[in-house]
């Protein structure tokens, strides 16, 4: 299997590819879309999204972590170039839904995407030649996470509609599964509705969110009363409230059993530049995609604690903004990509390379340079390497089981 990094710029784009001749089957996942904007209007990554995957090829899963337009803007490029079977979005609450507008307008960028997503998903994935009609992907919702959550085991195959967060999708063929959360910042919803009523003015007493036609009219503010400019103090509402860049849907992926599959080396600085893992991450196979979520209220040890042992790489979250960094959410030596190009925040942040290196972790920058993707190459261990070792180390129960029979 190749883990990528691709080299898009201040965006997301990464995918696992298993393959026929390696794994035993093809099996491809893609977690985000999306790069930054050139003046011209083309993005960083139009490129790189092209001539990622060809005609004949099947995005099995694509995660989308959240609908910022550096994530999503380049998901036509890729509905273009082949068949996408499963989409795995975050499900929007209505307050995520009316701030991802407010972000919107404010910015300037692509947001015709966005609106066209949160519209009317089930059209906008509906695109490209390779998915209409009975080919048209499935769309997956993630509801926000609850205490006490009851987990689900699915099989990919057979997931549809909307499934609870952290359940466990599973890809029985090779064993390997990925495990989404869409972290719930502890109720957006009743924070939000107490700042509007706290508000000095007495117009926000009264405003009811879940009603569109009260929305709208906000919305369309400045135009009507520049002088009281409704929208943009929703947006100081909000700001207060949350940070978009909070909620991001988050993967952990890997084997059911780690001891099964090694990271063999790791590609970066040009096609030739091998290097080869740390022995203390060569064994963890797994990785974690983080998107814009931020690690000081996530924690994502803990809420993947039954597999945090199989982690030796995770996304540094945010093109590495040090709003969103914790420390203590890596152990050392963990291979740390961040995905990062030309900005005006200052990301990546020179306190979150310096936190990671001297926590001995390994940082790669993923720029826009094509030099810069990473790819780390993960095989499967040979089963008469995998004899010796359990030989070795004494009883292994579970692996010596399965290998045998
Ligand atoms: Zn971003």
């Amino acid at each position: 299997m190749e883990r990528i990094f691709y080299p898009i710029g201040q965006g997301a784009f990464y995918a696992e590819r298993f393959t026929e001749e390696e794994d035993g089957i093809n099996f491809n996942m893609v977690y985000d879309c999306g790069a930054g904007i050139h003046l011209n209007g083309t993005t960083t990554g139009h490129n790189v999204v092209r001539n990622a995957f060809s005609s004949k090829d099947e995005i099995d899963i694509l995660f989308v972590s959240h609908l910022d337009t550096d994530h999503v803007n380049e998901i036509p490029t890729l509905l273009t170039s082949c068949k996408v079977k499963k989409v795995i979005l975050p499900l929007v609450s209505r307050s995520k839904y009316i701030l991802n507008i407010l972000n919107i307008i404010n910015t300037n960028g692509q947001y015709d995407i966005i609106i066209k997503i949160l519209d009317d998903k089930e059209s906008f994935f509906n695109q490209g030649n390779f998915n209409q009609g009975n080919n048209k992907p499935e769309i997956i919702e993630v509801k926000p996470s609850e205490e006490n959550e009851e987990r689900e085991t699915k099989e990919i195959d057979s997931l549809k509609g909307v499934i609870s967060s952290n359940s466990i999708i599973k890809n029985s063929k090779i064993n390997w599964i990925y495990v989404p959360i869409n972290y719930n910042q502890n109720n957006l919803e009743a924070k939000f509705k107490d700042e509007l009523k706290k508000h000095s003015d007495p117009f926000w007493h009264t405003v009811d969110l879940s009603d569109d036609k009260q929305v709208c009219d906000i919305m369309k503010d400045p135009m009507k009363d520049p002088k009281k400019n409704r929208r943009a103090q929703l947006k100081k509402i909000y700001k207060k409230v949350c940070d978009i860049n909070l909620c991001s849907l988050v993967v952990y992926s890997g084997p059911l059993d780690k001891r099964l599959w090694q990271i063999k080396s790791l590609v970066y600085g040009g096609v030739k530049t091998v290097t080869f893992p740390n022995k203390d991450v060569k064994d963890k196979p797994a990785c974690i995609f983080t998107g814009d979520s931020d690690l000081k209220n996530m924690k994502i040890k803990n809420e993947f604690a039954s597999y945090y042992s199989h982690v030796g790489t995770i996304q540094v979250p945010h093109h590495g903004s040090e709003d969103n960094h914790d420390i203590s959410q890596y152990d050392k030596k963990t291979i740390c990509p961040i995905s990062v190009g030309e900005n005006k925040y200052g990301h990546p942040s020179p306190y979150v390379i310096g936190d990671l290196t001297h926590n001995k972790c390994q940082v790669f920058c993923v720029t826009s340079d094509s030099n810069h993707r990473l790819t780390e190459k993960i095989k499967k261990i040979k089963l008469t390497k995998l004899r010796n070792l359990i030989r070795r180390r004494g009883n292994m129960g579970g692996v010596s089981r399965r290998i045998n029979g």
